[in-house]
């Protein structure tokens, strides 16, 4: 259930700070006004809010909405929703390693060691990480603990950041 918010009879700067206010409280809302309030729209959509407007009987309602994000639209998220091919090289051997931007471990080929990369992405950080990833949310996480883990257990010279 959206929480409805009814302006109508308040004092005009009373409005908007009740609005706002209802918006960090419950996330979207619908608010009954008596006319299209331009300033308001406009403010809304700089926020990143959807702004749906309907005219009722003999008031307006507007359904403010959070967009909607759809998984893997983020730039940051490609690294792991469209993996590239890189080239990095082994420190161990010095031998070129292909790695994908989605991998933490690759065992080099050369002389077999298991080598440690850096995700580089901003989902370790993004508070949209959990809707942005989607399915791939619980996968990641699990990734990311384990390059921590494996961090702690590596001797830092031996580490490379992607
Ligand atoms: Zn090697």
């Amino acid at each position: 259930m959206v929480e409805v918010v009814d302006v109508r009879g308040l004092e005009r700067d009373k409005r908007f700070p009740l609005i706002f206010q209802k918006l960090e409280e419950h996330g979207e809302i619908d608010v009954i006004i008596e006319t299209k309030p331009e300033p308001l729209i406009k403010k809304l959509h700089e926020q990143g809010y959807i702004v749906k407007f309907k005219e009722e009987e003999d008031h307006v309602r507007l359904e403010i909405r959070q967009p909607e994000i759809i998984p893997g639209s983020c730039p940051g998220a490609a690294t792991i929703f469209r993996p590239k091919l890189e080239i990095k090289q082994c420190p161990y051997c010095n031998a070129e390693i292909e790695r994908w931007t989605d991998e933490i471990k690759v065992t080099c080929e050369n002389c077999g060691k298991e080598v440690v990369f850096e995700i580089d992405s901003c989902v370790q950080w993004c508070e949209y990480a959990e809707k942005c990833l989607g399915d791939k949310y619980e996968e990641v996480m699990k990734t990311l603990k384990e390059l921590e883990r494996s961090k702690a257990k590596l001797d830092f010279s031996k580490y490379i950041k992607a």
